[in-house]
């Protein structure tokens, strides 16, 4: 594990954060002593999860929502300055596919994607900026994606990363001369739940597409939002850090 670099007392949102990258990230701040929420969904996952940690003498707390509703949203980030009255860290990390050849793309293919991978980021960037404004003090990682450049069967999560990439330098323009860094990640292929859901085939081939010949774990994309979430980390932002293995620099799609 790297050097702390963290304080207790600090606090993070980590979207997404019952399972794959969000719990991995959530995890290695929460051991840094950081009073950690994972925001999710999935209630049962997001339960046992929270128990688990807590039972290791993590501080998590876990506030089950749908991301895409800005109600529910504003609630979460609410009940945080209530408790807290500061945010530090926003990683908005929840996510989902629904990779369909163009034509065969529905409406719902369309809206799904799009609300889960960028309106979520914007509502949780509007509330979680409002908190940390009040401090002077703000670090956000966005999670984009290497198919942001582009992916067969993938014009709906394409263009979702492609707008969190564009979202995060605007507010990166915004907020820089508020103490308030806003950087994205873009991962390759990760083992998640998300990654184990394409078919065997489609795994192997896309093992063989990455220049370093591994698949990515979740560590591998914390590591990287943990620097970006660094307090030193002060003079980045705007900025999309690859973490794929160097897919990024020549490999077309699937
Ligand atoms: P995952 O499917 O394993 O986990 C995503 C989590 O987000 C789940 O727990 C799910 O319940 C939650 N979620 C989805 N929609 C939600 C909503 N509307 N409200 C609340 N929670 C919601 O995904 P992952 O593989 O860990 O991916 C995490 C992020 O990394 C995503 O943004 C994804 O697009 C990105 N990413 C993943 C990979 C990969 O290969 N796994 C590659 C590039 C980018």
């Amino acid at each position: 594990m790297s050097a702390q670099r963290f304080n207790a007392g600090q606090v993070a949102v980590v979207t997404g954060a019952a399972r794959g990258i969000g719990l991995g990230i959530a995890t290695r701040l929460a051991q840094q002593g950081v009073f950690t929420y994972l925001l999710d969904r999935d209630e049962g996952a997001l339960a046992a999860e929270i128990e688990r940690m807590q039972a290791l003498g993590l501080q998590v707390h876990g506030i089950a929502l749908d991301l895409t509703e800005a109600q529910a949203v504003n609630r979460a980030f609410a009940r945080i300055e209530e408790v807290h009255g500061r945010l530090d860290f926003l990683v908005n990390n929840a996510g989902v596919v629904r990779d369909k050849r163009f034509l065969q793309m529905t409406d719902d293919d369309w809206d799904l994607v799009v609300d889960t991978n960028l309106r979520a980021q914007f509502l949780c960037c509007r509330a979680a900026i409002g908190l940390m404004l009040g401090k002077g003090f703000g670090r956000i990682v966005n999670l984009s994606s290497r198919a942001w450049l582009g992916g067969f069967g993938q014009a709906n999560y394409s263009a979702a990363k492609g707008g969190v990439v564009s979202l995060t330098r605007s507010l990166a323009i915004e907020f820089a001369a508020k103490g308030i860094t806003v950087n994205a990640v873009a991962p390759g292929i990760v083992d998640t739940p998300l990654f184990r859901g394409f078919d065997e085939q489609v795994q192997a081939r896309l093992k063989d597409t990455v220049p370093v010949k591994r698949i990515g774990t979740a560590d591998d994309i914390a590591h990287a939002v943990e620097f970006l979430l660094d307090p030193a980390s002060s003079y980045v932002t705007g900025q999309t850090l690859y973490v794929c293995g160097g897919r990024s620099l020549s490999s077309a799609s699937v």
